[in-house]
């Protein structure tokens, strides 16, 4: 037996991979090494990335300046608890967060994935409420169509048909979800959008803690991009019924949609923020949650009087440094003329697959060009067909997307929407 087929016969029995079964038949493909745009499989074929790993790899892989970043810190640490200590990583994140967000929010938790992040946004939202007239209120408002994360607080926000409220209903926090924003982010605004939101904020005035949304993008949950005053309205919404704002920009963040955060797309400024994915440039995981003073004070004044959560590896330094240096790339590179490029290439080529009949839909913003199907697609046998071609495109359900690099090149961008085509009837 090869190296490469005894390590895909020690994971297929005994890994399990994001979404899967142990043992199950959809093929793996090992993979040697990554360089920019470029995964090289085991065998030595070359895949040109259209996923930048789930939105993180941003400035492509193996990047020198990234890679640097993370040797230098090593050489100092590659962790230390945060509890009752802290680090120049630490500091200096956060010092280059607080120039590239929202001047309103000065409070930063640093969490380990964006799952976490979102659990602490929901718990800090609660702690606030303790202390502004609604003690004991832990509801959650939020639209339908949204993803939030695997763990139990986020999935509980997130969709409660195509999320995972079903299989989990027992252990999930009963929230209220309005339908999904119907106006397009390029479509005329139109105010009954927002009927039935103004409804149930009324109603639940009194339990509900705050809004969730994912900003203008909603991603995993059915790749939906709504209208920017969809969110003002939120906007005076929460500040009428005293009920806090969360914009999750975990996988929105850091120029995907074209805007640094696509709450720019509105001009509005939520009272926590999650951001997370592209934070470290693909580097290593981490989150942060940021608000305001307000907010963190009053969290202050709560019955714990401190914020409730703390987890092992906090503000790791290394990841911290990785974050830094890739935020320095981002604002040294000409990312948004990138952004722009891809959107217009984006534009002009998925544009066939609109007359095609099994196509719902073709929608793009920014560097995320999506293909909504009427059918969920056979990802495995895309995937192969895919792989075939040279590339890697990862359908979900009855999307078959991209979001590669902000790096690459046109060539390449082509190959990757060619391929989407191909695959179509
Ligand atoms: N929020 C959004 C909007 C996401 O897209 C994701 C991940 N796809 C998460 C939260 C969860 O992040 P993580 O996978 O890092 O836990």
């Amino acid at each position: 037996m090869s190296a490469v087929d005894e390590l895909l016969a020690f994971d297929q029995q005994h890994l399990w991979h994001p979404y899967s079964s142990i043992g199950c038949n959809e093929p793996t493909y090992p993979v040697q090494s990554a360089h920019g745009v470029r995964i090289e499989l085991a065998d030595g074929r070359q895949l040109i990335d259209g996923m930048a790993s789930w939105w993180c790899a941003i400035h492509g892989y193996n990047h020198p300046a990234l890679n640097r970043a993370i040797e230098t810190q090593l050489e100092q640490m590659s962790h230390v608890m945060f509890g009752g200590l802290t680090h120049e990583p630490a500091v200096n994140l956060g010092k280059r967060l607080l120039e590239i967000t929202p001047a309103a929010l000065q409070a930063i938790f640093y969490a380990d994935s964006g799952s976490v992040a979102v659990e602490v946004a929901l718990k800090m939202a609660v702690q606030y409420q303790q202390t502004n007239g609604k003690p004991g209120c832990s509801r959650m408002l939020t639209v339908r169509g949204g993803y939030h994360g695997d763990t139990s607080g986020a999935m509980a926000v997130s969709d409660p048909e195509n999320g995972m409220h079903g299989l989990f209903s027992g252990m999930l926090a009963k929230h209220i979800y309005a339908p999904r924003p119907v106006c397009r982010f390029d479509d005329d605004w139109d105010e009954n959008d927002l009927n039935a939101m103004e409804d149930l904020i009324e109603r639940h005035q009194r339990e509900v803690a705050a809004i969730i949304v994912e900003p203008i993008v909603q991603g995993a949950g059915g790749f939906w991009f709504y209208h920017p005053q969809y969110l003002r309205e939120l906007r005076s919404l929460c500040d009428q019924y005293g009920v806090l704002l969360i914009f999750d920009e975990i996988a929105t963040g850091f120029g995907r949609t074209g805007e640094m955060f696509a709450m720019r797309h509105a001009g509005v400024v939520p009272d926590i923020l999650c951001i997370g994915k592209a934070m470290t440039g693909g580097m290593m995981t981490l989150a942060a949650v940021m608000t305001t003073r307000r907010v963190a004070e009053t969290v202050n004044a709560s019955a714990a009087g401190v914020l409730m959560h703390g987890p092992t590896f906090m503000a790791n330094p290394l990841a911290c440094a990785a974050a830094s240096a890739s935020i320095d790339l981002l604002l040294q590179s000409n990312w948004q003329d990138k952004v722009r490029k891809i959107e217009s290439t984006l534009r002009t080529e998925l544009e066939p697959a609109r007359t095609r009949p099994a196509v719902v839909d073709v929608r793009v913003l920014g560097a995320i060009g999506v293909i909504e199907m009427i059918q969920p697609v056979d990802r495995a046998a895309l995937c192969a067909a895919f792989v075939a071609q040279g590339v890697w495109i990862r359908p979900y359900d009855r999307y078959i997307y991209i979001m590669p690099p902000y790096v690459i090149e046109d060539d390449d961008l082509r190959k990757l929407c060619q391929a989407m085509l191909s695959c179509l009837v």
